[in-house]
Order: structure tokens, then sequence, then C-alpha cells
């Protein structure tokens, strides 16, 4: 899975088929065969660089790989088969596919958010029943509005784009991931997650456009996987109110 995210992540913003197109070496371009495509296996027997030209791959491939594993097999071990394990597989799938084309092309992808949004609401429909699923939806839509609120906001002060679509659609999905108070929960992490990274690219590139995707993916994966220590402390925090 890992490695056909990476596919996904990286050829969908380029315009490529992830499907039909073969993989190529970025740099030679060369056609690769079956046997360089190996997750894991490739990278090391290649010793991290094409067979045709020596360019160096990306260690971000071996690495994605290889936590898109561990993870799986932390959601099968942790959760046992159900319908947390399967919201797991899912919501670190979107982070990672996020992680790549965010990081890569500063673009959160439209295909990946609508495919886990379905899968989303056919585990909560089948393990949760309608009224658990219709609240779910609720949720989305209220996070949806509270960053667009906010980009409208952003836009004024700042004069330029300050969130984009991809953020406000992935708002959608955090809702219906987590309802409306975990779901705020996430977004005002992802806002501490994003705070180093912004100061450093600020500090260190002229550019200083972030790429906000990953930080509420992240957000989004950490507050699903410890969902109980986030209730206990928003009780917490209630009844200390
Ligand atoms: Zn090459």
């Amino acid at each position: 899975m890992g490695s056909f995210y990476l596919v996904i992540g990286k050829r969908l913003p380029q315009g490529l088929n992830a499907i039909n197109d073969r993989s190529k070496c970025d740099k030679c371009g060369h056609k690769l065969a079956w046997y360089d495509l190996i997750p894991i296996f490739s990278y090391v027997f290649l010793r991290g660089k094409c067979r045709y030209c020596k360019a160096k791959i990306d260690i971000l491939n071996p690495i994605i790989e290889i936590s898109m594993g561990l993870l799986f097999v932390y959601a099968y071990k942790h959760f046992q088969i159900g319908y947390e394990m399967f919201m797991f597989m899912i919501t670190s799938s979107l982070m990672m596919i996020i992680f790549i084309s965010d990081f890569s092309y500063y673009i959160i992808l439209d295909s990946p958010l609508v495919l886990s949004g379905i899968l989303i609401l056919i585990l909560k429909l089948s393990y949760l029943g309608l009224k658990e699923t219709a609240f779910s939806i609720l949720a989305g839509i209220a996070l949806f509005f509270c960053m667009l609120f906010i980009k409208i906001i952003g836009d004024k002060i700042f004069k330029r784009e300050s969130l984009g679509g991809g953020d406000i659609k992935f708002a959608f999905i955090i809702g219906l991931t987590l309802g409306f108070q975990l779901g705020l929960c996430a977004l005002i992490l992802s806002t501490f997650l994003a705070l180093p990274y912004s100061c450093a690219a600020l500090m260190l590139k002229k550019n200083n456009e972030v790429p906000y995707g990953p930080f509420l993916a992240s957000s989004l994966f950490i507050v699903f996987t410890f969902s109980t220590k986030f209730i206990n402390l928003l009780d917490l925090i209630f009844i200390s109110l």
C-alpha cells in the first residue's frame, strides 16, 4: 500500500495516470521493470540507486513503504479486526498520501479525500448506524465552515491565499471521522504542529508557502489514535470551566 500511495501522491499531481502509466526513473526516464519496483527490497538490492543511470532513489520511498507496513501491523495488533482497525487504516493511508502530495507539490488531491470519505461513510453506516453517521456528516459540514471562515478572515488579514481549497475540504473529512469536538481538537492541534515548521520555513526560505495538509493529516491521525485521552482532556476542561 505504501508503494501504491507513493505512486498516487507523486503521479496524480503531475497529471499522470496512476494505474496505466509505467513507472520511470525520475532522472533518466528509463522504464522500470517489475523487479525494480518491489517495495523495500528493490531499494536495498539496488543500494538506493537507479539500475540504469545510478541516480539516487528518493529515500522517502523505502521510508514510506516501511512505515505503512508498520502502521498496518499496528492497526491489527492494537485494535483487532473491526471498526477501529479499518478507520485507523483509512486515516493513516490518507495521512501518507497527503504527506507525499502536499510536501512535494503543495496540493491535496481530491480523489483520496473523496474515496476515504466514501469508505468512512460505509464503515460508520455498517458499524454505528444511521443516526451516528448523520451526526458525523453534520460535524463534517460544521468543521468545513469553520475552516472556510478562518480562510476568509485569513485572506483579508494577509491579503493573499491563507488556506488552500484542499485544507477546507479535508476539514470535512476530519469532522466526519472524529465528530465535532474531537475534530475541533485536531484543528487546534494542527496549528501547534505547523508552528515550528512555519517559523523554520520563514527563516530559511524566501518562499513562505507552507503545506498545511500534512499537519492537519497528522493531527487527525493523532487525535483518532489517542481519542480516549483527548476525550478525557476535554472532560477535564469542561469540568474546570
Ligand atoms: Zn535512472
